[in-house]
């Protein structure tokens, strides 16, 4: 069992829960039991709020280069401590610790909003004769952080970087599947120098997310995870306060790959994105559409860069592919590993290997109606289909109820951008995929992959409402 804590983390303290639940969590490699969490209930999460009330103001009232200062604090702390960061989300998630960099990424994030937080600037106008108007920005008050656990750290900073650079006090509440790192790093938030209430991390299932978000003093709920789960999550805020409410949901990307492109490059490139977290992003590119000149080629080069993974126990410096997060998540694998063999052919792998891993799979001939072409399948299995030409190859990718991620490979510098301005999508890769190197972009989807954005200077402003001052002189 591990040793690290696991109560949740109120008002700079850790916390049991009032009513004493706690949940297990078991290593997906090897069955073994890691850890009892704390799980919040009503009394906690009315604890948290209270706390977040109660320091918000003064928190909002500081100069934005005095919270900047404990944003940078804390994300020394996040890069300090990246390795154990990274060995915990093995062992509760199965993410390969060697070459996991959430840590540092995410520390990223906090210096770059504790930089933006140091000029938040709202706007002024002269054309109404008599009168001044100027348009500030202010933070929410109390806020909310709803995560998945495929990038527990990464989706924490994308929501309280902003959030408290904005002057407002978050409450992050955890996965159930991988709570662990969060809670590691939660005393590192009083270390850092941040006020107690101004962050405050609660773990627990779907339950304790419902709480929040059905809470009626509770201004703003940002959610990252599933598009049924983001969907409930606006109903309760639509039935509660009506909530301000950001949603980064799933996603069925597709990529196409043009009959000029680099072949064994962009299969690389989608191996490598399918693969990576053992397809448990939700930016894989899942859907491939492949000129029919190519088809056969790209194919083999796919399964070829398949190979290059190797799966092992997720701490180990060689393992480049972990297990499936759990039973729930490999369940849901295998039942789409179903479906394609039902509905087309298996061209590379298609096994279940041992108990929780599954190899990176390739099906073709799929029916593009097929649920296993329409549903996130959140594992190692891609679909590649033909095209014609490219008016066929947009169609088709934008036969897609999720909007998230796609990609375009070609030489042809023109058609890339043509494809990418019509692709309905919240980002595209141009000869890659999923690549997410700029702090600097907003990231989020069409359709129903989300609503608003993180991420960048648009990752700020829904943590800030507007006034404007009608100023008669
Ligand atoms: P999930 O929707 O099952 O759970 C996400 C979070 O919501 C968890 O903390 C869970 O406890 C909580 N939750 C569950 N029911 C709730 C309810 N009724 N009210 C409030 N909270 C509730 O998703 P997951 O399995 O954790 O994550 C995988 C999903 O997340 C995939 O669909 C993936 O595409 C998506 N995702 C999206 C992005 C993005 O940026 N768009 C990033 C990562 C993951």
């Amino acid at each position: 069992m591990s040793t690290i804590e696991t109560r949740l983390y109120i008002n700079n303290t850790y916390t049991a829960a009032k009513a004493g639940d706690t949940f297990p969590i078991f290593n997906p490699f090897d069955g073994s039991h890691v850890a009892d969490v704390c799980s919040a209930g009503e009394d906690d999460v009315e604890a948290a709020v209270i706390a977040a009330e109660r320091a918000q103001q003064k928190w909002a009232a500081l100069a934005g280069t005095e919270r900047a200062a404990i944003m940078r604090r804390f994300a020394e702390l996040l890069r300090q401590h990246a390795r154990m960061i990274a060995e915990l989300d093995a062992q509760v998630m199965g993410r390969p610790a060697q070459g996991n960099t959430e840590g540092a990424g995410s520390a990223a994030i906090f210096d770059y909003y504790a930089g933006l937080g140091e000029h938040v600037h709202g706007t002024s106008s002269l054309l109404t004769p008599g009168f001044i108007n100027v348009s500030i920005k202010q933070p929410f008050g109390v806020t909310v952080g709803i995560i998945p656990w495929n990038f527990p750290l990464g989706s924490f900073a994308f929501k309280a970087a902003p959030a408290v650079a904005a002057g407002n006090a978050i409450i992050i509440k955890t996965s159930e599947k991988a709570p662990l790192s969060l809670a590691y790093i939660s005393e590192y938030i009083e270390k850092a120098g941040f006020p107690p209430g101004i962050i405050q991390i609660l773990h627990g299932a779907g339950k304790t997310g419902q709480l929040l978000s059905e809470h009626m003093r509770v201004r703003k709920i940002s959610f990252t995870g599933s598009t049924q789960t983001g969907r409930a999550i606006l109903i309760a805020s639509a039935k509660s306060n009506m909530k301000n409410v950001t949603l980064e949901l799933g996603g069925k990307s597709p990529t196409i790959i043009f009959d000029d492109a680099d072949i064994d490059k962009a299969a690389s490139s989608c191996a490598f994105s399918i693969g990576f977290n053992s397809g448990q992003v939700c930016i894989a590119s899942s859907r491939l559409y492949v000129h029919e000149q190519i088809h056969d080629r790209f194919v083999q080069a796919l399964g070829q860069a398949m190979i290059q993974f190797r799966h092992g126990d997720p701490l180990d410096a060689g393992t480049t592919m972990g297990p499936q997060a759990d039973k729930a998540q490999s369940t849901t694998v295998a039942k789409y590993m179903g479906v394609g063999k039902e509905d087309g052919v298996v061209a590379h792998g298609g096994q279940s290997t041992k108990e929780n891993f599954f190899e990176p799979t390739i099906f073709t001939d799929i029916p593009h109606s097929s649920r296993l072409n329409r549903e996130e399948v959140f594992g190692p299995v891609v679909v590649v289909h033909r095209f014609v030409d490219e008016d066929e190859a947009i169609k088709l990718c934008n036969e897609s109820e999720y909007g998230l991620y796609a990609a375009v490979f070609t030489r042809n510098v023109d058609r890339a951008l043509r494809v990418a301005k019509r692709l309905e999508s919240g980002s595209v890769g141009v000869n890659c995929n999923s690549p997410m190197t700029a702090n600097d972009l907003p990231f989020g989807g069409w359709k129903m992959s989300g609503m608003g954005r993180e991420n960048g200077p648009n990752g700020l402003a829904p943590w800030l409402e507007d006034k404007s001052m009608y100023i008669k002189v």
